[in-house]
């Protein structure tokens, strides 16, 4: 099961408490997934893959309308996998009188935008779990909503605006795609919808993400310290090399020839280990220095070589 649905299936099971939510959660529902159908406007559809969903969509329009004739019908799509979980409200009548409900929002009693901050939430619960995703945080920090409507999308957008999410907007395949991507806004919104399980699982990914990131800025950082120390040995040695090879490391002066013989005994060792190698001890300043007089040393040499 993807992590997505792990969402959904939490989210499936908040019941709002209080009337006001339930109202705002059934109308994104409404708005996003509801169709009057038939020739007759005879029935009025909810349609949602998931049979979780379908049976919050039934508890919530029970809950408003006790007596409602209603089906639940499950139509497995030709692909297989995928499926389409309808709620039905039957009879003209009470379909339209369901679909007049939430058209003027007369049941709601609300503005546009619910006015409360709890119904708010409860809107976005009902958007997400009717048209939304969430990417596995492993993978990437993704949540959306599409909508072909663009009116909805603004709703969505405004309302999260309105909760401190900070979300944007694209375009695809014909729909709106309202989303967020930013790892702490995703932590906000699972909270808000209260998806408190998937919320912990989601910031353990994150947690265990930035360590990771952590420890591989220090490997590539350490990486990059031996590449450097490997290099400038090889330079060492082959300027050691051109120097037995011309004139002969014996006509080297005595300090210069130590060091050149303790390189090519420990050709990686740094300049550090270099130095406590040396009797006396050196720093890695002066060993660095004496290797600069090996290097100008084996330049002068092999000019001089290159000439004859
Ligand atoms: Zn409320």
């Amino acid at each position: 099961m993807s992590f997505s649905d792990d969402v959904r299936h939490e989210l499936a099971r908040v019941i709002p408490g209080a009337r006001c939510c339930r109202i705002a959660e059934l109308s994104a529902f409404y708005e996003l997934a509801g169709f009057l159908l038939g020739a007759n406007n005879q029935v009025l559809d909810f349609n949602n893959s998931s049979p979780l969903v379908a049976r919050k969509i039934l508890l919530l329009l029970k809950g408003l309308y006790p007596d409602l004739p209603t089906q639940v019908l499950v139509v497995k799509s030709r692909s297989r996998r995928a499926q389409i979980c309808t709620v039905r409200v039957l009879g003209r009548g009470p379909a339209g009188q369901v679909y007049q409900d939430f058209k003027d929002q007369s049941v709601l009693g609300e503005l546009e935008v619910p006015r409360k901050k709890c119904c708010r939430r409860a809107y976005l619960r009902g958007a997400f779990l009717s048209n939304g995703s969430i990417t596995n945080p492993e993978r990437a920090y993704h949540v959306e909503i599409s909508t072909e409507q663009s009116r909805l999308a603004e709703k969505i957008l405004e309302i999260m605006s309105s909760l401190g999410l900070d979300a944007g907007v694209t375009q695809r395949k014909g729909s709106l795609v309202v989303y967020l991507k930013d790892g702490g806004q995703i932590v906000n919104v699972l909270n808000l919808m209260g998806a408190h399980n998937a919320l912990l699982r989601f910031e353990n990914v994150r947690i265990m993400k930035d360590m990771r990131n952590q420890v591989n800025r220090l490997v590539n950082c350490e990486t990059a310290n031996v590449d450097k120390t490997v290099k400038a040995a090889m330079e060492q040695l082959e300027d050691i090399q051109i120097i037995d090879a011309t004139i002969g490391l014996e006509e080297l002066p005595p300090k210069l020839r130590e060091i050149a013989r303790v390189r090519l005994e420990n050709p990686y060792a740094s300049l550090q280990e270099i130095g406590n190698l040396m009797v006396p001890k050196m720093s890695k300043s002066g060993v660095n220095y004496r290797f600069a007089q090996i290097r100008a040393k084996a330049q002068q040499v092999d000019k001089l070589h290159t000439k004859y």
